[in-house]
């Protein structure tokens, strides 16, 4: 499974974009958005992630 932003806790600061190897993520009207066919499930971004907005299954 990619890793998956929790939409509530999403700051929108844009670290885990920062910190993608894969460039997977964008803002999308202040939410980080991950691309599924892109993320190669690393889980960089659930580390990077100060707010814990990021999880992966
Ligand atoms: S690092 Fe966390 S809070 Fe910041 S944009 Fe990414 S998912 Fe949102
Ligand atoms: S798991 Fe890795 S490749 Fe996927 S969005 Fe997070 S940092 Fe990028």
């Amino acid at each position: 499974m990619p890793a998956k932003v929790i939409v509530e806790k999403c700051n929108g600061c844009g670290e885990c974009i920062e910190q993608c190897p894969e460039e997977s993520i964008k803002l999308v009207d202040e939410l980080a958005v991950i691309d599924a066919e892109t993320c190669t499930d690393c889980g960089i971004c659930v580390d990077a992630c100060a707010e814990e907005a990021i999880e992966m299954e």
